[in-house]
């Protein structure tokens, strides 16, 4: 008998119909003799009408009542899951973030996960029950309903398994697995049968949506096995283990396309110790996530500083960065929301010389500039126009090897 966490996402419960169809599956899986933890999103948009709706009430949106209403799409969601298990025989029991002991930090809108206790869960289990639990949610150590940020569901999913030991993760979605780019984009775009985590963790940084990245960094930290895949087909997915790519697997898993952030440039700044921390710290004090930041060398003593933050930040991050540019007596500050972000990521790169070089060459033969770079050990990121985005992702997706899922390698060094 194996414990299974399941996580059903807004699209897999968006109506009647959906919920019916997911409690079939549960039962099944139920039926055939597992234990079984189902996580819910809420339905289909709903977190997006709720968030319209407090857009339309107020403007201020104090972060406890925010999360207060986010939270009841999952319990709408929960319930009604709970008695569609019901029409099917099946004992099922739901539960709130808080109810099972999700201890989050007391950050409204972004909270992060300390504990989950799950006291609740393994007597419910023990009972031998069904236990759906309302996702991307919890309680704080100020005894507060908090959210985990957008998509944590699945970061309450695997929390869960990790607490619970589950021998998987399974995140069910509208796709059928992560693939080796955006299909919207990139039309010969292929589903990937097995990726690591730090490939994951590199993809859901570079701008993927298919997984949530703390819902990665979870599974990587507590060895939980994940399986993405579709509720829609029912067919195997993807598979996301700590297993390493082996030798005949391709240096380049997918390109990652993101056109979710803005860029910020202060021009001018004075070139000394000191400026970096005093434009940063209070940023990241605001939770406002920098990703990439190129400073240029100084000319005169005064340098550009140029940085990428989520456009949905972006309101909070200009005011913040007005204030730090006046008193540093920086020359101006610029913004641009008109750029995207593409990233080559492989776990084969360690090994492999020369893919950034090949990344710009196919960008420059196919006219695209570059804006920014950033690399980790198994990521190429450039920021380009985002007008460039599909021809970029497009060419760098048939570059490397990746329209008919064959390896690319990389020309071996010319021999003396
Ligand atoms: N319902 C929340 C959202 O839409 C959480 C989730 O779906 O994972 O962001
Ligand atoms: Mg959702």
């Amino acid at each position: 008998m194996a414990l299974i966490v399941q996580k059903y996402g807004g699209t897999s419960v968006a109506d009647p119909d959906r919920m019916r169809a997911v409690a079939d599956h549960v039962a099944f899986t139920k039926r055939h003799g597992d234990q079984v933890v189902v996580v819910v999103s809420a339905m289909g948009k709903s977190t997006d009408n709720l968030i319209k709706l407090a857009n339309e009430v107020s403007s201020v949106q104090p972060g406890r009542e925010m999360d207060m209403l986010l939270t009841t799409g999952e319990r709408v969601s929960m319930s009604l899951l709970c008695m569609a298990l019901a029409d099917r025989g099946i004992d099922a029991m739901s539960f709130t973030g808080s109810q099972v002991g999700i201890i989050t930090d007391t950050a409204h809108g972004k909270a992060k996960i300390l504990e989950v206790r799950g006291d609740r869960l393994r007597e419910a289990l023990a009972e031998d029950r069904v236990c759906v639990v309302a996702g991307f949610q919890g309680v704080s150590t100020a005894k507060e309903i908090t959210t985990l940020g957008r998509g944590g569901s699945d970061t309450t999913a695997v929390a869960i398994a990790a607490a619970l030991g589950a021998d998987a993760c399974e995140i069910y979605t509208d796709v059928t697995g992560v693939f080796s780019a955006d299909p919207r984009i990139v039309p010969q775009a292929h589903k990937l049968s097995h990726v690591n985590f730090d490939e994951m963790l590199e993809m859901a940084g570079a701008g993927s949506k298919v997984l949530a990245l703390r819902s990665v960094e979870f599974a990587r930290n507590h060895h939980v096995p994940l399986h993405v895949r579709s509720s829609f087909t029912w067919e195997p997915g993807t598979w996301v283990t700590s297993e390493e790519p082996s030798m005949e697997d391709p240096i380049i898993s997918g390109v990652v396309t993101d056109s979710s952030e803005a860029k910020v440039t202060v021009l001018g700044v004075p070139d000394r110790p000191g400026i970096s921390a005093a434009l940063f710290e209070p940023l990241a004090a605001a939770n406002v996530n920098v990703d990439m930041i190129v400073q240029n060398t100084s000319t005169e003593g005064r340098t550009d500083i140029s940085f990428t933050v989520p456009l949905a930040d972006m309101k909070v991050a200009e005011g913040i960065v007005a204030e730090v540019a006046q008193q540093m007596e920086a020359a101006g500050v610029t913004h641009d929301n008109d750029i995207a972000k593409v990233s080559l990521v492989g776990a084969g790169m360690k090994t492999s010389p020369g893919v950034a070089a090949s990344m710009f060459r196919t960008l420059a033969e196919n006219d695209v500039n570059i804006q920014m770079i950033s690399t980790s050990t198994i990521r190429i990121s450039v920021v380009i126009a985002s007008s460039d985005l599909e021809k970029a992702a497009r060419c760098l997706h048939t570059a490397f090897g990746l329209d008919s899922g064959q390896a690319y390698s990389a020309p071996l060094p010319e021999r003396k």
